[in-house]
């Protein structure tokens, strides 16, 4: 039986970062994971690679440079003929990207000498995990410490079943081999807002249905405003208090019946996007017989060291409760390598985790929103700046948006930042170092900010906090 100091099952975001960081820390280490790619082949990188992060960024990019064609060139003097879009060849250059970075995890394997294993993980007891390769054959392997990254997968409801072909998920929203006429996403996340944007600037008329009342509940309720005002200005049908209670697909397309206040209604489309969140992927682990616990909702359980209920045994990223995003299952994946290492003990602290979402504009934010520091009673003060003032987003024709600095008013430390611009997903990290060596807005107004910058408008929005913003 082969036998390492920690065995990691899962190579998406959480996984692969833990080998390394636990083969760096001399650790003897393998990594199993089960995921197929595209070409049939078993790849690395997990959700976050090969059907999130990386391939919707892809196509976001494709698609917004058709948008400025099509949209904003000719506000900068430039004309061009009539913009066509190569649906397979927009896909072909995401899977080009997806192949490249997932070979790049190989690599990275194979430099820092950790052990590749294809194939299915099952938790044994006593250190030990069975593992059932793709071909069928079994091996045992042995670990004095197992970190379990095995992620999540998406929700699929009773009420719209996907068939990878006129209702699909994730995956089957960045493989369309053409711009769909009619589309329709249940689910107005992040994911649905993301992957309607996509197609809606390729050409495909996209209705949103979400069942909540408010549009983006976690994001700070200005944010969310000015969010939906920006998006439905592009042309997104969003229709909230619309719960789909059912689906029917013919040779024609797919009709939603869905619910709102006013009653039962119905939509046609020609594709439909589910995109109603993620659950975590605990299938296949074999969780109950090894005694390993789960809450409620299915998380693995683990205290504030990530340790679960089985000694040994660890838990890291979207299979764990918190924030469902790639940055944090990779931090969680250094922390766990660390500590199993005897490094310092770090714990969990998901405080200054940033949140983006790559419409356009970009919202990004981190910390406490308004509504949040209102309901808990907390005092404090607001700063914000338009980018219509910003001398940078003019040049570039892109003056939507603001930026909001919270603070606490006895203190001055900040509590929270909210972004919505252009390329605002860079600038948030400004503000989460910021929060991290816990800063108040006057740290940041004495710092001297590059012009003409968009992180200028981060600057003037701390100095606002003072009342003292200097461009409005
Ligand atoms: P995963 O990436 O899900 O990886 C888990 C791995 O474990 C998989 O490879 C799976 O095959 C393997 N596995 C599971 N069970 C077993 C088993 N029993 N044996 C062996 N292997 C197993 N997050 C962001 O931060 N930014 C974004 O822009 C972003 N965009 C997204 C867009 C989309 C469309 C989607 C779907 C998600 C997006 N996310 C984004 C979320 C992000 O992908 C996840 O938070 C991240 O992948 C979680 O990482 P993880 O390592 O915990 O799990
Ligand atoms: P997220 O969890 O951020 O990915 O968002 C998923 C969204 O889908 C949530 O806002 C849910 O309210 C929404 N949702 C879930 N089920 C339905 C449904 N049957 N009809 C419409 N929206 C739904």
């Amino acid at each position: 039986m082969d036998s390492y100091q920690t065995l990691v099952i899962g190579a998406g975001p959480g996984g692969y970062v833990a080998a390394i960081r636990a083969a760096q820390l001399g650790q003897t280490v393998a990594c199993v994971d089960r995921w197929i790619g595209a070409e049939g082949k078993s790849t690395l990188g997990g959700t976050c690679l090969n059907v999130g992060c990386i391939p919707s960024k892809a196509l976001l990019d494709s698609s917004e440079q058709v948008h400025r064609a099509q949209h904003q060139f000719k506000a900068h003097g430039i004309t061009v003929g009539e913009v066509t879009v190569d649906v397979p060849t927009m896909v072909a250059r995401k899977d080009k990207i997806v192949k490249q970075l997932t070979g790049g995890i190989a690599g990275l394997f194979k430099k820092n000498k950790i052990t590749r294993i294809e194939g299915s993980a099952e938790l044994l007891g006593d250190g030990k995990v069975a593992i059932t390769a793709h071909d069928g054959s079994q091996q045992t392997v042995s670990a004095e410490n197992i970190i379990i990254a095995t992620g999540s997968e998406p929700i699929n409801i009773p009420v719209a079943k996907t068939d990878g072909d006129r209702i699909v998920d994730n995956s089957g929203a960045l493989e369309f081999s053409e711009v769909p006429k009619r589309l329709g996403v249940i689910g107005a996340g992040v994911i649905g807002l993301e992957l309607g944007s996509v197609w809606r600037r390729l050409g495909s008329e996209v209705t949103v249905l979400e069942a909540l009342p408010d549009f983006l509940a976690a994001a700070d309720d200005q944010i969310a405003k000015e969010a939906a005002k920006a998006i439905k200005s592009q042309g997104i049908d969003i229709r909230l208090g619309a719960r789909v209670t059912g689906t029917k697909v013919s040779k024609k397309g797919v009709t939603v019946t869905y619910e709102t206040a006013e009653g039962s209604e119905k939509a046609e489309f020609d594709r439909l996007i589910v995109a109603v969140g993620r659950r975590p992927n605990t299938g296949g682990l074999g969780a109950e017989n090894a005694g390993l616990k789960l809450d409620e909702r299915g998380f693995i359980e683990v205290n504030d060291q990530f340790l679960t209920s089985l000694p040994g045994v660890y838990a890291i990223g979207d299979v764990v409760a918190g924030p469902m995003l790639a940055h944090r299952a990779s931090e969680d994946g250094v922390m766990v390598a660390e500590l199993i290492a005897g490094e310092a003990g770090i714990h969990r602290d998901y405080r200054c985790v940033p949140w983006v979402i790559y419409t356009w504009p970009e919202i990004a934010w981190v910390g406490k929103t308004e509504q949040a520091l209102r309901a808990e009673g907390v005092e404090y003060r607001a700063g914000s700046f338009p980018f219509a003032a910003s001398g940078r987003a003019r040049a570039m024709e892109e003056g939507q948006g603001f930026v909001k600095v919270l603070t606490e008013a006895s203190s001055d430390r900040i509590l929270g930042v909210h972004m919505i611009g252009p390329y605002v997903s860079e600038m948030i990290s400004e503000a989460v170092v910021a929060m991290e060596f816990d800063a108040s807005a006057e740290d940041l107004a004495r710092t001297i900010h590059a012009h003409p910058t968009l992180s200028e408008a981060l600057h003037e929005a701390a100095l606002a906090v003072d009342k003292r913003a200097l461009h409005i």
